[in-house]
């Protein structure tokens, strides 16, 4: 357990009044800030960082991703949704082995650390594999293992009973860094009867549940057509919503699916740059805002977005916020940097950080701000949320453990690990490769 201190160095706290402090001090004393401002006077540091010309701000919570799917980085450009899964995607993961989600996710986990990602809601298939990234990479972790529920032969590695083995071998391992979750793919693939079951579990077990829901016109007209209720009603009906529950996406909701998610623990996982390049539209997240409903940011996987780059993803949900109201006052930058720390914090189960405050997590990275395209500083904010890059990034702690430290990923065997996914990636698409399941919206 390290006592550090940082010196000298200007601190966006993120608190519910964005509180900025400027040249502080910010105490470490294990996994927890002990103090941000000043250092107390007791205080004895082992190990002290001077981070003048620095800005230290909560790390980002990742809500949404499928970090694995690096391998898929560029292999479905320029497709529709149905196609994009249906020609590409759900193709390539009919080879998906192990061992290519273990070396996915590993470099998954290069790029998050290098970018200032601290913790990851991930969704995805052989997850044992995402767990030993997790624990290697001293990152947090929501982990879900995607089921479908519509045949056996139709999953991957495992159906919804092999995942409880899963939530049984990691939930709460690697000191709490790593938190499980159940994983139904969707209202639109899964079948009612695995949603209820998932339901059952959930509320007897107090797990989680991240699932996609309501992407598009397409699925709502569908799911009224075949059932009477959108998708968000049909979640209700089955008792998804029961407990606590991560949603990605949600582009299509009405006022009356908006009322039942108010009276929800549901966190929306908002990617914009996935609506962007997939066409899949935006929606008004002031709606969402203005009932109370939490909203986090993720960059989904990149097969969809391209990368796992957070400040990308910050700032487009900003940008697509004010393009699409035709508002430049829509979404203010302080309020999005919140849902990528505090509200994705909560989304996940790490209800302890998301903020830098005495107390909380020492989940903490550093900003260079000395550069170029961040002077003059009239507005840390503004800077933050429309100029600072991932490659700004210069230290990330999680736990109060430094895990990256300008330039160099301290946990993990970067070079390794980018010659095994470039080669195992290659590797799976030589592979024979038949899709095993239909997007049908
Ligand atoms: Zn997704």
């Amino acid at each position: 357990m390290t006592r550090t201190l940082i010196r000298d160095v200007d601190i966006l706290t993120l608190d519910p009044s964005s509180t900025l402090i400027t040249r502080g001090k910010i105490a470490i004393d294990g996994t927890r800030i002990v103090a941000a401002g000043e250092s107390p006077k007791d205080f004895a540091p082992e190990v002290v960082v001077e981070a003048a010309g620095h800005l230290a701000v909560p790390g980002w919570f990742n809500a949404h991703c499928h970090a694995a799917m690096t391998y898929e980085r560029g292999w479905a450009e320029d497709l529709p949704f149905p196609r994009w899964l249906n020609e590409r995607i759900w193709v390539a993961e009919s080879a998906l082995e192990p061992e290519d989600v273990y070396w996915g996710a590993a470099l998954a986990a290069c790029e998050m650390i290098r970018g200032g990602v601290v913790a990851f809601n991930d969704h995805y298939f052989h997850m044992d594999q995402v767990a030993r990234v997790v624990e290697e990479s001293g990152l947090k972790a929501c982990l879900a293992w995607c089921v479908f529920g519509i045949g056996d032969d139709k999953e991957v590695g495992a159906n919804l009973h092999g995942t409880l083995d899963f939530i049984d071998r990691w939930q709460g391992k690697a000191n709490g860094r790593i938190r499980t979750a159940l994983g139904p793919h969707s209202p639109y693939v899964c079948p009612p009867e695995l949603l209820q079951e998932v339901a059952a579990i959930a509320r007897r077990t107090n797990l989680a549940v991240h699932l996609h829901l309501s992407e598009s016109e397409e699925q709502v007209r569908n799911s009224m057509d075949k059932r009477g209720a959108s998708p968000v009603e049909h979640l209700e009906r089955l008792g998804i919503l029961d407990g606590h529950c991560t949603a990605a996406h949600c582009l299509v909701a009405s006022d009356s699916d908006l009322e039942i998610l108010s009276h929800r623990d549901v966190t929306i996982a908002h990617t914009p740059i996935t609506y962007m390049k997939l066409a899949m539209g935006a929606c008004d997240l002031s709606r969402f805002e203005s009932r109370g409903i939490r909203v986090a940011i993720g960059t989904d996987g990149p097969g969809s977005n391209g990368d796992m780059d957070m400040m990308a993803a910050i700032r487009q949900t900003v940008m697509l916020q004010k393009h699409e109201r035709r508002d430049p006052a829509a979404l203010a930058g302080d309020a999005a940097l919140r849902m990528a720390t505090r509200a994705g914090a909560l989304a996940m189960g790490f209800d302890d950080s998301g903020e830098i405050a005495a107390g909380r997590a020492a989940d903490i990275i550093l900003l260079d701000m000395d550069k170029p395209h961040l002077l003059p500083r009239h507005d840390v904010v503004a800077n933050v949320v429309h100029a600072a890059k991932s490659a700004d990034v210069s230290h990330v702690w999680v736990d109060g453990r430094l895990l990256y430290e300008n330039g160099k990923i301290l946990t993990l065997d970067e070079e390794r690990i980018r010659a095994k996914a470039d080669e195992g990636a290659r590797r799976m698409v030589s592979r024979g490769m038949q899709r095993v399941r239909t997007y049908q919206g």
